[in-house]
C-alpha cells in the first residue's frame, strides 16, 4: 500500500495535533509543511512537534515552494475559521492539483455565508480535479452529522433540537476574547453588537448541513448571544472572572421554514462549568417518529475529536470526486486503526 502524502499547513494547537497523530498512522506521511511562525520556520518538524526526533521535514513559510502535486496528495489546512480570509491559501493548494480538508469552521459548509466563494471554490477544485473538505468537531461532526446520522432510522422528522454544553477552560486568548470572558455584561453586549465578540462559528453551517440531508427546507436562520453570568470566581490560565462578569457565551442558532422552527442548536461554551455544577455533555433529540434522544457525558472532546476527524477523513477527501465537498457528502468517518480503514476508502 503506497502511503498518502500530506503537507501539514498550520502547525497551532490542532495543527500540531495533526501532525502528531499522522505520525502514528501508518497510510500517511508528512512529506511538508507550512507555517508563517518565525520561531517554527527553518526548524525541523520534529523539534517544532516537540517529538524527539529528527522527521526531515523543514518548516517554511513558502507555501508555493511546497505546492507540487507530484509530491504532495492532500493539505491539512488549520489556520482560521473564515472562507474570506483563507481564499489566497485555497486558491494557491487548488490551483496546484492538490486536495485539501480545512478545519476553518465557515468551510463546513461554506455556501451558508459565502456563496459566491463557495461556487468559486468549487469551480477551482472542479477545474483541477481534486477535491476540497471542512470537517472539525462542531461544525463538522456533533451537531450536524451525527444529528444527520441519527435520523437515519427515522420514518419522519418534525423538528430537531440539540446542544453542547462545553468547558471553555482549555483555550487560549483569542477564544476568551472572541467568547467575551472576563468582560462585564454590558461590555459583552456591546461586542456582540459590534462583531468582537461572536461566540460560537458554525451555526449557519451545521444546521444548512441538517436541513440539506434531510430535506427540512429551512428558508431563514436566527442567532442570539447572551452571557452567561457567574455566581462564584472562576479562574483559568489566562482569564478571571468575578462573580456578576461573563463566563461564557450562550449561543443559540434556530433554523426556520416559514415560520415554523424545525432546527434548534444550543451551545452554551463557558470557563469552569463544574463550580457551578454544570455538567459538560453533547444532546440530540429528534422529533419524529420514532423519537430519538441521545446524550453523550461528558462532551466530546473538541481538541481531540478535530485532530482526530480531520486525520481520519483524509483517505476519504483523496478518493472523493472532485468538488467542495461537506462531511454529509462523504462515507461516515471512523477512526483509522489499521490497513483495512485505507483499502476501504482509496
Ligand atoms: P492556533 O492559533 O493555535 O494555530 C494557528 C496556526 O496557523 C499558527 O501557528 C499560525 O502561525 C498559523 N497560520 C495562520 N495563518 C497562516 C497562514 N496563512 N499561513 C501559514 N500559517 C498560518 O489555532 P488552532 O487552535 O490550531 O485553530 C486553528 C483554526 O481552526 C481556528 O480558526 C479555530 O477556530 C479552527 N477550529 C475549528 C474547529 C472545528 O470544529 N471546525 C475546531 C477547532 C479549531
Amino acid at each position: 500500500m503506497s502511503k498518502i502524502r500530506v503537507l501539514q499547513w498550520g502547525l497551532g494547537a490542532m495543527g500540531g495535533g495533526m501532525a502528531r497523530l499522522m505520525l502514528e498512522k501508518e497510510g500517511l506521511e508528512i512529506v511538508a509543511a507550512v507555517d508563517a511562525r518565525p520561531d517554527f520556520v527553518g526548524k525541523d518538524l520534529g523539534a517544532v512537534l516537540e517529538v524527539g526526533r529528527t522527521l526531515g521535514v523543514t518548516v517554511t513559510s513558502d507555501a508555493d515552494s511546497v505546492l507540487e502535486k507530484d509530491k504532495v496528495d492532500l493539505v491539512l489546512l488549520a489556520t482560521t475559521s473564515w472562507t474570506k480570509e483563507q481564499m489566497p491559501d485555497l486558491r494557491k493548494i487548488l490551483n496546484a492539483g492538490i486536495n485539501c480538508i480545512s478545519i476553518a469552521e465557515e468551510l463546513a459548509a461554506p455556501e451558508a455565508q459565502n456563496p459566491d466563494l463557495a461556487q468559486e471554490l468549487d469551480d477551482l477544485a472542479k477545474r483541477n480535479g481534486v477535491s476540497l473538505l471542512g470537517t472539525g468537531v462542531n461544525p463538522g461532526f456533533v451537531l450536524d452529522l451525527l444529528v444527520v446520522a441519527l435520523s437515519g432510522g427515522c420514518h419522519s422528522v418534525e423538528r430537531i433540537e440539540a446542544s453542547r454544553v462545553n468547558d471553555l477552560s482549555p483555550y487560549g486568548p483569542t477564544v476568551m476574547k472572541t467568547q467575551g470572558v472576563g468582560t462585564t455584561p454590558e461590555a459583552f453586549k456591546k461586542g456582540v453588537a459590534e462583531g468582537s465578540i461572536v461566540g460560537h462559528v458554525g451555526f449557519p453551517e451545521s444546521i444548512r448541513m441538517i436541513s440539506d440531508a434531510l430535506g427540512l427546507g429551512v428558508d431563514r436562520i436566527e442567532e442570539t448571544r447572551e452571557p452567561i453570568i457567574s455566581r462564584t470566581h472562576r479562574e483559568t490560565r489566562h482569564v478571571k472572572v468575578a462573580p456578576g462578569m461573563v463566563a461564557g457565551c450562550a449561543h443559540i442558532g434556530i433554523g426556520y421554514r416559514g415560520a415554523r422552527e424545525v432546527v434548534k442548536l444550543i451551545h452554551p461554551q463557558q470557563v469552569r462549568p463544574e463550580l457551578e455544577n454544570q455538567e459538560t455533555g453533547d444532546y440530540i433529540h429528534i422529533y419524529g417518529k420514532p423519537e430519538i434522544h441521545m446524550a453523550i457525558k461528558p462532551e466530546v472532546a473538541g481538541g481531540l475529536a478535530t485532530v482526530g476527524i480531520a486525520v481520519n477523513m483524509i483517505p476519504h477527501v483523496v478518493a472523493a470526486t472532485p468538488g467542495v465537498k461537506r462531511m454529509i457528502d462523504l462515507p461516515a468517518p471512523a477512526a483509522l486503526m489499521g490497513p483495512t480503514a485505507y483499502a476501504r476508502r482509496v
